[in-house]
């Protein structure tokens, strides 16, 4: 994967990536479909990199969102549970 932490979407849910990525368009004009993901922790904040391939060309491409927003949040509220 390729991640660009430096240019990571500020998103603040799943949702709205996926959303996001649905927007986006393969140089050639197809859609993107999408094939894995990764979580990443850099400098205090949380990324998720989804990983998509373009369904007409095969183009594969990746794309770094920023979920420290609603992600610590979901880490916070499971040790007040569990804790
Ligand atoms: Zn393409």
């Amino acid at each position: 994967m390729n991640a660009d932490f430096d240019h990571a979407v500020e998103v603040d849910s799943v949702d709205t990536e996926y959303r996001y990525i649905a927007k986006q368009r393969c140089g050639c004009g197809g859609a993107l479909g999408h094939h894995g993901q990764g979580l990443f922790q850099k400098r205090g904040k949380s990324y998720d990199v989804l990983h998509t391939v373009c369904k007409a060309c095969g183009e594969e491409r990746d794309f770094t969102f920023d979920i420290s927003s609603f992600y610590c949040n979901s880490i916070f509220d499971w040790n007040g549970r569990f804790g």
